[in-house]
């Protein structure tokens, strides 16, 4: 286990900001995750947990307690009578490469997830989802370490109560301190080459399937793959339009008049109990926020002074011009949901968890 004082967590994360640790460990082994998370809990510390540091804004003033990054790592695959199989993984597992090496196994039921940065930990936090796919379709357990009641338990999918981007692991943090520690998690897989079917109209469209038809698994990979990389949601240490925390809103559920008050053209789907869910995208491009609002020459740019902007490729990313703040990227965020606010009266929430920060009151 590594362990050290005052170490900046702008180093930990996608989004290039956050302020330095109290105290930091990172975590290789299960037991020493227990250990770390344990030691925190009985001094009294606030606890921070990050894997890929992919959906989290931390604040400039950092974080004052103990940071445990995880850094556990292992696998296995178990076949079961049914021609199934199940993937245990580690929770610092890297994600896409987890998921690269169960197709080139032969095992698809993820390949619609490819190219989402982190660690498998974290999927299950926020019930993580891209092209009409989420984890909720393929875990089947999650071991957690249980903080209030200090031993381990195993949660099964009906457990974790899913839904859109949330999870119980999710409405159980509080302030970005989670109650569970994921230790390892469950995912069911299905003998290739077929892939699931592919429910995202663009994607099918690309590979030229009927929405609702399967494709082959390594197919849907490589057109996910290509799709993301032309909206800047594939991490490119070179590219600062992936210097984000990918979609900085979720969709906005609303009910169904909300919905009906919004033009003809604003994208919706259906979403539990008759409410609506619709396009974050939409909203804040027809508010006036395009692509690069807060770039130098933009309208945004005394927000921030150019040094955060929306993607100059998708309008939901706000991301990191180099030199940016986690204040900057708020500035811009907060901007955005206000805009959105005044347009249409629908009020825009974060994705990424906000460690000791928050978007900037209403003036
Ligand atoms: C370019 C880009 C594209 C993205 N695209 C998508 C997308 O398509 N779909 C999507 O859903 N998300 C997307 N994301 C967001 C992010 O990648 C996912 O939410 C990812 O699962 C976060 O993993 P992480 O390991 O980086 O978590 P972190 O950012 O480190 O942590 C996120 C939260 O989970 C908690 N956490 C992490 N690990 C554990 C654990 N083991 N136990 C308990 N709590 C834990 C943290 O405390 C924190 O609250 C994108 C991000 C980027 C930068």
């Amino acid at each position: 286990m590594s362990t050290g004082t005052s170490l900046k967590l702008s180093g930990l994360t996608t989004s290039r900001v956050g302020g330095p640790a109290r105290r930091w460990f990172e975590a290789e082994t299960e037991e020493e995750l227990i250990v770390a998370v344990r030691a925190a809990d009985e001094a009294g510390e606030p606890l921070l947990v990050i894997g890929g540091g992919s959906n989290l804004v931390i604040s400039d003033e950092g974080f004052d307690g103990a940071v445990v990054h995880i850094a556990t790592r292992g696998r296995e695959l178990r076949e079961e009578r049914d021609g199934t199989a199940v993937l245990h993984a580690q929770a610092g597992e890297p994600w896409d490469a987890l998921v690269a090496s169960t197709l080139s196994e032969g095992w698809a039921g993820l390949e619609a997830l490819s190219g989402i940065p982190g660690l498998a930990g974290a999927t299950p936090v926020q019930n993580v989802g891209a092209y009409g796919a989420d984890v909720s379709q393929s875990i089947t357990e999650v071991r957690v370490w249980d903080r209030a009641e200090r031993q381990v338990q195993v949660f099964s999918n009906a457990d974790l109560e899913f839904g859109y981007r949330t999870s119980l692991l999710k409405r159980t943090t509080t302030d970005g301190i989670p109650r569970y520690v994921v230790l390892s998690v469950g995912f069911r897989l299905h003998r290739g080459p077929l892939g699931a079917a592919v429910r995202y109209a663009e994607l099918a469209r690309v590979l030229g399937v009927e929405p609702g038809q399967p494709a082959p698994a390594e197919d849907i990979r490589r057109a996910v793959l290509e799709l993301r990389a032309g909206k800047g949601m594939v991490l490119d240490a070179r590219d600062p339009d992936t210097w984000s925390t990918g979609s900085f809103f979720t969709n906005p559920i609303v009910d169904a008049a909300a919905a009906a008050a919004l033009p003809a053209e604003a994208p919706r789907w259906p979403a539990a109990d008759g409410q609506v869910k619709l396009s974050a995208a939409w909203l804040i491009d027809r508010a006036g926020f395009g692509k690069g609002f807060g770039l130098p020459g933009t309208e945004g740019e005394q927000l921030a002074g150019g040094r955060a902007s929306l993607s100059t490729r998708h309008t939901l990313a706000v991301t990191n011009r180099g030199t940016a703040t986690a204040r900057d990227l708020l500035a811009v965020a907060g901007a955005v949901a206000d805009g959105v606010e005044d347009a249409f009266g629908i009020r825009l929430h974060p994705e990424p968890l906000l460690i000791g920060c928050s978007l900037p009151a209403r003036s």
